[in-house]
């Protein structure tokens, strides 16, 4: 049975990442958002609260959580800005934990102490520009050398990308066996022939740093190699699988903070003579609100206690991806329409969540493709091609 008590350590990691939040990043998320600053400064206090790898184990630098009190951590995060949310999930769910859980011991001691401090930042290479839902088709080849292999190809939409010093990156090693030829590099960046471009313009997450990767004939050694040759695709998804969940959790955190905006905002403002959350109309979205969070926090909460019991989990995270994520657009929708006119602006953060949510239904998979995970695991049959 699922336990929604928190221990006293689950309290108190919980109480501190929301002072931290409300103390270090709140302030500073509007103007990151406008200058488009990925804010290096918060990163390195994110590394130094141990929130870049909090379920990494204390071994390798980690600080060895459970998934549910890493929930607690990254919906407080999401709260405050989806933008450094993005750098938590990236870093811990989708390079960390897949080190821990496919690396040598030496990839493990090389990598994992300075990730989990901040010392170095790295990136997930799985999306190309012709290869999106459909990751197994990427065309990113890697060729066997000497002691080594040698990569060249693209990469499309990199969180991080400019910034990391390790890349993640899915190549093909054999084009004939498809998926099965798959295999992960950890890649250092300042690899010759490996370059990275800025993307301008996103609707929103623009605090995050988004980028396109080169790899001209990168050589790496064999110990770059991340499990096996032909194993790329279990790193992929398995990363996703932690991914997705630090994606859900940081949505209650939208859906949470739009609650607590509208009623905050609908208390002050007054209409026809009295406070707006005196109409009935009002309380009924802010309702609606609070039913999607508290909704989506359990649904997190039930994919992080399967995890947490070593339970398989994919498809439970599929639906707590699919349903916080859609719930995070509702909600801040709704908290615009609570805000009238102050809603369209950035005097209060409601926009930017409605723009900061709207990614979460594409990245990591988008909601037809959770939805197709879902209706698979429900039938038996793949609808995915
Ligand atoms: C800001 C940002 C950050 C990102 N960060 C990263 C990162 O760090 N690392 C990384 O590897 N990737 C990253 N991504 C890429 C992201 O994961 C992809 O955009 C996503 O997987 C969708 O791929 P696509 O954009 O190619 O869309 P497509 O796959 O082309 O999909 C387009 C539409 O077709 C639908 N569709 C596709 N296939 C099917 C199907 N079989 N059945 C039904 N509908 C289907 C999709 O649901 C979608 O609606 C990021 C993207 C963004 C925007």
């Amino acid at each position: 049975m699922i336990d929604f008590e928190l221990t006293d350590e689950q309290r108190l990691i919980h109480e501190t990442a929301r002072d931290f939040t409300d103390r270090e990043i709140v302030p500073v998320a509007r103007d990151n958002d406008r200058n488009e600053r990925f804010d290096t400064d918060l990163v390195k206090k994110l590394g130094d609260m141990g929130y870049l790898g909090p379920i990494v184990s204390e071994e390798y630098g980690g600080r060895g959580l459970d998934y549910r009190t890493y929930a607690l951590i990254v919906e407080e995060i999401g709260r405050g800005d989806s933008s450094a949310r993005t750098v938590v999930s990236v870093q811990t769910s989708l390079v960390c934990s897949s080190i821990q859980r496919w690396g040598t011991e030496d990839q493990k001691h090389a990598w994992l102490p300075r990730l989990c401090s901040g010392e170095v930042l790295g990136c997930f290479g799985l999306t190309e520009p012709d290869t999106g839902s459909d990751a197994a088709n990427l065309r990113t080849r890697a060729e066997k050398t000497g002691d080594g292999w040698r990569i060249s190809g693209q990469k499309q939409w990199i969180s991080m990308g400019n910034y990391a010093k390790v890349a993640l990156i899915f190549a093909q090693t054999d084009p004939e066996k498809k998926h099965r030829g798959l295999a992960a590099f950890l890649v250092p960046t300042e690899s010759e022939g490996f370059s990275s471009s800025s993307i301008h313009g996103k609707l929103g997450l623009r605090a995050s740093d988004t980028a396109e990767l080169q790899l001209d004939g990168v050589e790496v050694a064999d110990d770059a190699l991340l499990g096996d040759v032909g194993d790329g695709f279990k790193v992929a998804m398995s990363a996703l699988d932690s991914g997705r969940y630090s994606v859900a959790a940081g949505c209650v955190g939208i859906c949470q903070g739009c609650v607590d905006a509208s009623v905050a905002y609908s208390k002050e403002r007054k209409q026809f003579g009295r406070p707006i959350a005196s109409f009935q109309l009002v309380q009924e979205m802010i309702a609606d609100m609070t039913v999607d969070t508290e909704a989506a926090r359990v649904l997190v909460w039930r994919a992080g206690w399967l995890k947490d019991s070593g339970r398989p989990s994919t498809t439970e995270t599929s639906v707590a991806k699919l349903f916080a994520t859609e719930a995070a657009v509702r909600n801040a929708n709704l908290a615009i329409q609570v805000h009238g006119g102050s809603g369209y602006v950035d005097d209060y953060p409601v926009e930017r969540y409605m723009r900061d949510a709207r990614v979460t239904t594409l990245y990591e998979g988008t909601s037809q493709i959770q939805k197709l995970i879902i209706g698979r695991a429900m039938t038996g049959v793949n609808a995915m091609v």
